[in-house]
């Protein structure tokens, strides 16, 4: 089924095989449930294993490896490929055929059970040691207004990445999970539905949660569209591609990021209004203090919550902070 990319040696160089022939000799089928479509396009699958940029000392986390298509590619790159499958039977199938890799570990889990770094190998002492290390990568913040070292419940560690074609059920559960935990990857290369990518990497005008959270913690870039014909079975909707560059640490001054959420949320709680109404709402304050924090904050009350920047939502949580408006934790 390799189609579109001349044979070349590299990692992606291989037929790949027809997903109904793997399951059906093991007597499985596709489960929907699981949002199991396997890619089976060499192109695609040569665009995601480039895009996550992986190095020979990388550690890479692969969410959801299926039947192992690009599980196999990212172990002829790294250092050690850690791959998470919540289906027992499919992960016996990557253990028949790609066994022999003594770099790659397959567990049957859901990613959901425990922090990303974790099933990594990254437990929080060992990145504390590493980062402490005089050879440790020096991070600095990349943009005005960041704190001057990575606060200690953002650490990013440098040879940890992730990859992975997502099961669209639990999409944003698996990008809450991955970008909120303390060790974040430097890197994470996500498959995801084609309307939430350009969800992901709207600008402000077109902004949602999702965007302002992806936004606040990482640099999204979007790599290719993926056409529901790559996939077998083909699920109802393209797909795309999207590379997430984790910022060394918060883009914007955040003193808490639970209470800036807090008035984001609260911002897009009724989408249609007007921020004087919906802050008002969400808060449970009144709209003239509302009104107040907004124009401290140097924003129209009269503006919706998809047109702030996130500089703009970290000057409202500040102004509505200093008036203590209903941001008690
Ligand atoms: N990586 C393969 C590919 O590209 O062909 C399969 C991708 S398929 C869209 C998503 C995979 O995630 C399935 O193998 C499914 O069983 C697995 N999965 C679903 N929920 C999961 C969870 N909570 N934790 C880990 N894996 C999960």
């Amino acid at each position: 089924m390799s189609q579109g990319v001349p044979a070349d040696g590299g990692p992606t160089d291989f037929d790949i095989p027809n997903p109904y022939v793997l399951l059906r000799r093991a007597g499985l089928r596709p489960k929907k449930g699981l949002g199991q479509h396997f890619l089976v396009e060499r192109a695609h699958l040569a665009r995601i294993v480039e895009a996550a940029d992986i190095g020979a000392d990388d550690t890479v986390l692969e969410i959801g490896p299926g039947l192992g298509v690009l599980t196999g590619a990212l172990a002829s790159l790294a250092a050690r490929v850690v791959a998470v499958e919540i289906d027992g039977a499919l992960a016996e199938i990557i253990e028949e055929t790609l066994g022999d890799r003594p770099n790659l570990e397959v567990i049957v889990a859901d990613i959901l059970e425990r922090p990303a770094a974790d099933f990594a190998g990254f437990a929080p002492d060992s990145v504390g040691a590493r980062m402490a290390s005089p050879e440790a990568r020096r991070v600095e913040p990349d943009s005005e207004g960041a704190r001057e070292s990575s606060p200690k419940s953002w650490q990013v560690v440098p040879e940890f990445k992730i990859v992975a074609n997502l099961p669209f059920y639990i999409t944003s559960a698996v990008l809450r999970h991955v970008l909120e935990a303390p060790i974040k990857p430097s890197s994470a290369v996500v498959m995801v539905q084609r309307e939430v990518a350009d969800r992901m990497i709207a600008k402000p005008g077109r902004l949602s949660i999702l965007g302002v959270a992806v936004q606040f913690y990482a640099r999204p870039t979007r790599i290719c569209i993926v056409p529901a014909g790559a996939f077998v079975p083909a699920p109802a909707v393209d797909s795309a591609v999207v590379r997430l560059d984790v910022h060394p640490c918060p883009p914007i001054p955040v003193r808490d990021e639970a209470v800036f959420f807090r008035v984001v949320r609260a911002g897009f709680g009724q989408k249609r209004k007007q921020l004087r109404n919906s802050i008002a709402a969400g808060l449970d304050i009144t709209p003239a203090d509302s009104a107040s924090a907004l124009d401290s904050a140097g924003i129209d009350p009269r503006r919706r919550a998809e047109t702030l920047a996130l500089a703009e939502w970290a000057a409202l949580t500040k102004a509505l902070e200093g008036v203590g408006f209903g941001l008690e934790t």
